[in-house]
């Protein structure tokens, strides 16, 4: 409850253009590990790892993707480049057997950073459906 709590008072925060923990990541103001980045996107290592390979990838502008619901005609080509980013840094990791793509968006798809990402998940078999 404190959880989802936290998580829809950062959801608004977000929205009316506040930071988010991953702007200072962008800002490496906090450490992170990074595994690609490019003037576009960036991608390091979930601070709480659900798999072997666990990596967030991030938009540098948010320009409103708060969430994937937000998406807006402007919003493709950063979103491809992002689908794009994530097969290359799969390949980078040694994920020939395969991989689990993750985009949670709003309280019920569990989202807690209202900054849009993609999980990248790896390294162990997964299960369907998801939880
Ligand atoms: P969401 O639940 O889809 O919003 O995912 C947010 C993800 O960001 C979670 O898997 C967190 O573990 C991860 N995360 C939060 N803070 C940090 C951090 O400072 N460094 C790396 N990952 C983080």
């Amino acid at each position: 409850a404190a959880l989802k709590a936290a998580a829809a008072k950062s959801k608004e925060a977000a929205e009316a253009g506040a930071p988010t923990v991953f702007d200072k990541i962008i800002a490496k103001q906090i450490p992170s590990t990074v595994v690609f980045e490019d003037d576009k996107v960036l991608a390091f290592r979930d601070i709480s790892p659900q798999a072997p390979v666990h990596i967030i990838i991030i938009p540098k502008e948010r320009d409103g993707l708060t969430q994937l619901s937000k998406a807006e005609e402007r919003h493709t080509e950063i979103l491809g480049h992002l689908m794009v980013t994530a097969a290359v840094v799969a390949k980078q990791e040694g994920l020939v057997d395969g991989f689990r793509l993750v985009v949670n968006d709003g309280p019920q798809g569990s989202q807690s950073v209202y900054h849009l990402h993609l999980h990248l998940i790896g390294g162990r078999q997964m299960n369907w459906p998801p939880g």
